[in-house]
């Protein structure tokens, strides 16, 4: 028998890589849902050429489809290969923004790919530390490519060194902004705020085609498929398509139930299968922890701003990418306990097309204002800790599905406005006029940085799970996507989610 993991996205691949460097038998089962022929055709055509080459035609061709993408829906390379319609996983999706995957590499095919590690201070109340998660970051790094430079947040996140990294080169806009945040950084450190260029899972030779929102033609910002690529090179790991609808623990071994009826038997099963069907898997499973889970939300919002200097470049002629550019940390007891974490957006085509679309049918002929407009748009996605977010109750319906409910917390609101108020003071440093008044709060589960539904815990009880991610009164299933966290950190969820993935595989008996 062997280590059964089920999905492979960030999670799937970190605990696997640990395993197998334990010489240990790993077999991996994930949805298998991939980028169909018309789309993956598509993308080769387009990565044929160099981007100079490319005409108008192939540009609008590439981005159409997500432009046209349904609400609620994240769409990459034309295609909703990597995220399932919330009505197939939710019975009621409308409120929630969270969705599930059934892709080889999950969630991953669609991220903004920014990543940092945790602050120690934010994890204080874990039952594990800063110095477990660490040497797991470095062991990430390995397969994980980062880019980025030694900054001012070098030393706010000591646990990932920026030393010896290629860096994504920042947009003209970014960079200026950069100037400005260093010039005032004495006014800046007085704000409790620290900023610094954007750490990102991006491979090197990036075009700055500027094509990142739409699907990179070449694959650089890394998708979790990468690495079962290379996992499936060993020969100790084995790879199949399945989705599993529950699993059986008994005294020396484990049975999964595959979509159509297949038993499968294994040692242990490391979970990785996304918070939403890891939830489902668990309510659906013998013996089930509780009736009822709950996943707590980082909640996050979007305060645009217009930039004051005249710009002596275009932004929107290349090159650049579209990825976040900035990160900028609000650390103030006045705002919160935590750190408030924001990750800055310059020029993207979305701009411009939202813009025109919400207001241009108001003012007839208004699309070339709306367009000058959108060259001076930058802006700041900010994320919240998960104490003062959101929560979404989890139970089984009888077709399977999940019903959610939003619990909404008091403090949501007050958070917001100080970290709205405290970020604007913050980017009127880095030469822009933030529009507090058009803020807009993302939906529940919007940010897809939610987990915690069966919390870690020194001494777990009913409804938690102990360090190595196995839910109160099981020993052979461990929990090893964000689900077993103890609670989410406003900074970015993924780099943490897999190093303690990592980490679970190297320590499971
Ligand atoms: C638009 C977007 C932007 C994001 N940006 C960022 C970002 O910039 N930084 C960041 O840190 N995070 C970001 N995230 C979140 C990030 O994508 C997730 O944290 C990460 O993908 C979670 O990894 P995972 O392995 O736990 O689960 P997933 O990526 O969801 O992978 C789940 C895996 O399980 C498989 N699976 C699912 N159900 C079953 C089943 N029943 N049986 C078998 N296999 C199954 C799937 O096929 C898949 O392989 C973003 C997410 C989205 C959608
Ligand atoms: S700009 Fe974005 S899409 Fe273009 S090559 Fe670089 S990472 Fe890929």
């Amino acid at each position: 028998m062997t280590d059964l993991v089920i999905g492979s996205g960030p999670s799937g691949v970190s605990v696997a890589t640990a395993l197998l460097n334990r010489g240990r038998q790993v077999l991996m089962l994930d949805g298998g849902r991939r980028l169909e022929a018309p789309a993956q055709d598509g993308r080769d055509g387009l990565a044929a050429k160099d981007p100079d080459t490319w005409t108008a035609a192939d540009v609008q061709g590439w981005q159409a489809p997500q432009f046209d993408t349904p609400p609620g829906q994240v769409r990459r390379f034309g295609s909703d290969f990597a995220m399932v319609p919330g009505a197939e996983t939710l019975v009621s999706p409308d409120r929630i923004g969270l969705r599930a995957s059934h892709a080889t590499g999950g969630l991953s095919n669609l991220w903004g790919s920014a990543v940092l590690p945790n602050r120690a201070e934010d994890i204080a109340d874990w039952p594990i530390g800063i110095e477990d998660l660490s040497p797991h970051y470095r062991a990430i790094s390995e397969f994980l490519p980062i880019s980025g430079r030694v900054d001012p947040l070098q030393t706010l996140f000591p646990a990932l060194s920026m030393q010896d990294r290629a860096l994504l080169t920042p947009s003209p806009q970014a960079e200026r902004m950069l100037v400005y945040l260093d010039h005032h950084k004495t006014r800046l450190a007085k704000l409790g705020a620290h900023a610094g260029a954007a750490r990102l899972a991006v491979g090197t030779g990036c075009r700055y085609c500027g094509q990142c929102l739409h699907g990179c033609p070449w694959g650089l910002i890394y998708a979790s498929g990468q690495t079962l690529d290379a996992l499936r090179r060993n020969p100790a790991f084995d790879y199949r398509t399945g989705l599993v609808r529950r699993f059986e623990e008994h005294a020396d071994h484990v049975t999964v139930t595959l979509d159509d009826g297949e038993p499968l038997h294994a040692d242990r099963i490391f979970v990785a299968a996304g918070v939403l069907e890891t939830a489902r898997l668990m309510l659906a499973s013998s013996p089930g922890p509780a009736a009822r889970l709950q996943l707590q939300d980082s909640q996050h919002f979007f305060l645009p701003s217009l930039h004051r200097w005249r710009a002596r470049r275009r932004p929107d002629r290349r090159p650049y990418h579209t990825l976040p550019q900035i990160f900028i940390e609000l650390d103030d007891p006045d705002i919160s306990p935590h750190l408030v974490h924001a990750q800055v957006y310059t020029w993207n085509e979305f701009y411009a097309h939202d813009l025109i679309s919400s207001y241009g049918s108001k003012l007839p002929g208004s699309a070339p204002l709306w367009r000058m407009l959108a060259r001076r748009l930058i802006v700041a996605q900010a994320f919240l800790h998960s104490a003062h977010s959101a929560r979404i109750d989890l139970t089984l319906a009888p077709d399977g599905r999940l019903v959610p409910t939003v619990q909404s917390n008091d403090e949501t609101e007050q958070v917001m406005a100080r970290a709205t108020a405290r970020m604007a003071q913050v980017l009127k440093l880095a030469g822009l006029t933030p529009l507090s008044f058009a803020l807009r709060p993302g939906d529940v589960g919007s940010s897809f940085h939610v987990g915690g539904s069966v919390p870690m815990a020194q001494a777990p009880g009913a409804g938690q799970s102990d360090i190595l991610g196995r839910p109160h009164g099981l020993s052979r299933v461990h929990l090893v996507d964000a689900s077993s966290l103890p609670n989410i950190p406003a900074t970015t969820i993924t780099f943490s989610v897999m190093a303690n993935a990592h980490r679970v595989g190297m320590l499971v008996p």
